[in-house]
């Protein structure tokens, strides 16, 4: 991170590390709360579910949805989540902010033809825009995305670019894109909000 900040002629104070930690147990959360991680990341909102009685009152913790969410998990993510980065649709947007809690939630943006992805085409990001900072409890804090998976960082920045495009299009000031393996690239693009699971924690099990 201090690396690529510097390289970009940036500050590191103005970019969040996300600790990603799907998959791993709540004590792997507490012992990076405890090395002075803040931010956290998860994907599956039954996954959390038994995690969270152990970690949700951590000093500071701010917990991050980054997988895709549901339209009948919205509530249950509302209680746990801060931060719900995955938004792709007005109806979900609505379902949450009918909830009555203040969320800080992001907008996913589908850039590339994958079929697994989830997010909103840029075509349809204005109107979704529209109808998120109509929502009374939701405050729209940026974009997120993950381009094609690739062993060549390389790969991912054309998608950062586009990210941050859009974002000044719609004077979005917060960027969640990079991980891993293109974290780097990332912070060159002007990521915000790095997603990092593996080079903290290591390998995954699958799910
Ligand atoms: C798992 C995941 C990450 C972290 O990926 P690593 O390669 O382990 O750093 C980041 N973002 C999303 C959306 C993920 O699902």
């Amino acid at each position: 991170m201090e690396r690529a900040s510097a390289r970009a002629g940036r500050r590191l104070t103005e970019i969040r590390l996300i600790a990603v930690t799907k998959i791993f147990p709540y004590q792997v959360i507490v012992e990076a709360h405890e090395a002075g991680l803040r931010d956290f990341g998860e994907n599956y909102v039954q996954e959390f579910e038994g995690k969270y009685p152990h970690v949700g009152q951590l000093g500071g913790a701010r917990f991050h949805l980054i997988g895709h969410l549901q339209s009948n998990k919205a509530g249950k993510a509302a209680e746990m989540f801060q931060v719900i980065q995955t938004v792709d649709s007005a109806k979900l947007a609505k379902r949450l902010d009918a909830l009555g809690k203040p969320l800080e939630v992001m907008v996913e943006v589908k850039l590339s033809e994958e079929e697994a992805k989830h997010g909103v085409g840029p075509d349809d990001l204005g109107a979704l825009v529209e109808a998120i900072r109509s929502c009374p409890n939701l405050t729209l804090l940026g974009l997120m995305t993950m381009p094609p998976w690739s062993e060549d960082a390389e790969t991912a920045r054309p998608y950062f670019i586009r990210l941050r495009e859009l974002a000044a299009k719609w004077n979005l000031p917060r960027l969640s894109m990079g991980m891993s393996n293109d974290l780097e690239v990332a912070i060159e693009e002007g990521s915000t909000d790095i997603r990092v699971g593996t080079a903290l924690f290591g390998k995954r099990k699958k799910l």
